[in-house]
Order: C-alpha cells, then structure tokens, then sequence
C-alpha cells in the first residue's frame, strides 16, 4: 500500500476530494513504478494525459501531476484529449515510456455513493460531507492495483526534444519581460506578441 501522507497532501493540493483524483494518483504512482523512476523534480519526466477539455473526471489530471512531477508549469505535460483516464509516462533520458490506464472496475459502487448521488443532482464537491467525500476516495486508494489499473509493457520511446531556450528581454513597446522565442522583431524594435500586431 502507497504511503497514505501522499493521498493527503495531494487531496490539499487538489482542493476537494474526488474519486477521479485519486484514480489519477494511483496511475501516475504505477506509471512510476513501471519506469523504476521517481517523481521528476526537473524535466526527465514527460507525460501524455488523455483526459479532455470540460467533463468530469478532469480531475484525474492533478493526480498525474502531482504524483509524477509533471506540471502545467515546467512544461513536462501536454493533453492528448481523447477523453480517457489514462497517462503515457516516458523517461527521456531511458528513451522509455509506458501507458498505464484506469479501469472500469468501480464505477457502479462509484456512481451509487452518496458522494456521486450528490454529485449529479447540482451540490458542489466541497458541500459534501467530509465522510461522503471520503468513502469515494478510500475506495479508489484501497483498491487492488489489478482490479483498477491496466499497466502496459514499457516500450521504447525515441523523440528528438526541443531545448529550452534562456532568457527574457523586456518588450520594446510594454516593458514586460517575453522570453526569446516569443519576441517578434518589427522594424528595429523587438517587440511582445500584443505588441507587434502579429497573431502568433
Ligand atoms: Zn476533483
Ligand atoms: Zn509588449
């Protein structure tokens, strides 16, 4: 069984307790293990989520980034929307990666607790009792890993990637500081995106 401290300070980062979150912390801590690596504090990581734009389960998401170190932030995460609870995980420095999703398995029980029935009829996740929105959660935490998650073969993962490019230079026009590769040269002035007129 994972460390229990990782589901709390994960749930606080994510700000409500939800199945789908914890679905997302069990697959990122599998997809981990299937790598034999750690929590990518740098770039090693990437991740590939293929969770969509505005359905439920999103939440899922925040459970891959949490656990796997990859971030909106650093850049390391992109969405391939496909609408499915699944990551592909890949070690670039190994040139290895592999696709753990969730399974099925749950979603009656899930779907027919208080917590869900609360759900569907219109109650925000946060006006839900702290036990109700806890039963959900130890239901996905304490499942079997078997019965919830199908954990691919690792598999070779070559891709040529992109270096990150240093450095900020405050526009021309705003003041504000754009990093290189967004600064559009117009005339002899380098200028921020908004700045220079350009689309992109
Ligand atoms: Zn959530
Ligand atoms: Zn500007």
């Amino acid at each position: 069984m994972e460390d229990r401290q990782i589901l709390t300070d994960a749930l606080k980062f994510h700000g409500h307790r939800c199945w789908a979150s914890v679905a997302g912390l069990r697959v990122g801590l599998a997809a981990l293990r299937a790598l034999e690596v750690s929590r990518s504090g740098g770039a090693q990581l990437y991740a590939i989520l293929e969770t969509g734009e505005e359905h439920g389960g999103m939440c899922f998401g925040d459970g891959i980034q949490f656990t796997t170190g990859c971030t909106l932030g650093k850049g390391n995460i992109r969405k391939n929307p496909l609408g499915k609870l699944a990551v592909t995980l890949i070690d670039k420095d190994g040139e290895r990666a592999v696709r753990v999703s969730y399974k099925p398995t749950l979603q009656k029980q899930i779907a027919g607790s208080a917590f869900m029935q609360q759900r569907a009829a219109g109650v925000p996740p946060d006006e839900i009792s702290e036990a109700e929105q806890q039963e959900v959660v130890d239901l996905v935490w304490d499942a079997p890993e078997g019965d919830i998650l199908t954990v691919g073969e690792v598999f070779p993962y070559e891709h040529n990637w992109l270096p990150e490019v240093m450095g900020f230079t405050p526009c021309q026009a705003c003041g504000e500081l754009v990093a290189q590769a967004y600064l559009r040269v117009v005339g002899e002035r380098k200028l921020c995106i908004p700045c220079s007129g350009y689309n992109r």
